[in-house]
């Protein structure tokens, strides 16, 4: 009997962000392929905790990384062989996560299949920074953008003059162009940006600038992947609370 594949979200990075049904499920699977971005402390846990066979599909052996179609082949060819399969991946599935490319392709092989949304970097990250994504004070809108080629596809005219916050994935090596079109197309250069390394991980770094100043900042604090991009008037959240913030304080998980 052909298996079935649970597309899970592990959260942003503090394991003890994953949903008790993701927890439950994970318990119960025979094999489970994860990505780098599900952070260390849950690897180690997995590890721990698992009967599961564990796969590391976003290691780089060398500069090998499993490629997106190897992925989806041996995760069809996992559940044919009647297996429970858990694709587990950092934040949430959906969200800039190539989750959409690998539940048509289950459904192009005849493989059933459940969705386990996950807690998105996207806000997750900010949050533990102490920046809320939406303040009444500020912008009405969020707007969330990768950093990667689709950006090219992005009108950065309507995103400059939306007044959204806007959260950037996958963006430290970009920065500079992002920053760039933004300031082109009439973003004000005030406009407080924050970089948050690490999120929800005990690494967590944040590094505030505003537009017209981030990508030296950067640049000089040697800001590295993987970071959630925040611009906007939200930032400024951060300045006032931050003294009082304890979520990168926090205890290990020991167990989930
Ligand atoms: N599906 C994931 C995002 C995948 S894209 C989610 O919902 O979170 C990968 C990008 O996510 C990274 O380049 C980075 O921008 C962001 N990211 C994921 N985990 C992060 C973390 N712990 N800290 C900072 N950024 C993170």
């Amino acid at each position: 009997m052909t298996g079935k594949v649970y597309l899970i979200g592990a959260g942003p990075g503090d394991p003890e962000l994953l949903t008790l049904k993701a927890l439950k499920i994970i318990r119960e699977a025979d094999v489970i392929l994860f990505d780098e971005l599900i952070g260390e402390e849950l690897r180690e846990l997995l590890k721990r905790e698992c009967k599961a066979e564990l796969i590391d599909v976003g290691k780089r052996c060398g500069k090998h990384k499993m490629k997106q179609e190897e992925i989806n082949a041996l995760m069809v060819k996992l559940a044919k062989e009647g297996k429970i399969v858990v694709r587990l991946k950092g934040g949430d599935p959906f969200i800039f996560g190539r989750g959409g490319e690998e539940i048509e392709v289950l459904a192009e092989n005849g493989i059933k299949f459940e969705i386990i949304p996950g807690i998105t970097s996207a806000i997750a990250v900010p949050a533990y920074a102490g920046i809320p994504i939406t303040h009444r004070r500020c912008d009405p809108a969020v707007v969330f953008i990768t950093g990667r080629q689709e950006r090219e596809r992005l009108n950065w005219k309507a995103l400059a003059e939306l007044n959204a916050t806007i959260v950037i994935l996958m963006g430290v090596s970009n920065l500079e162009n992002i920053v760039k079109k933004l300031l082109e197309n009439g973003k004000n250069p005030k406009t407080p940006v924050a970089i948050i390394e690490r999120g929800c991980t005990p690494q967590q770094r944040v590094v505030i600038s505003d537009l017209e100043n981030v990508v030296d900042v950067a640049k000089k604090e040697g800001v590295r992947a993987p970071a959630v991009i925040v611009i906007g008037d939200v930032v400024k959240v951060r300045e006032k609370v931050k003294d009082f913030l304890e979520n990168t304080k926090s205890r290990k998980a020991g167990r989930i």
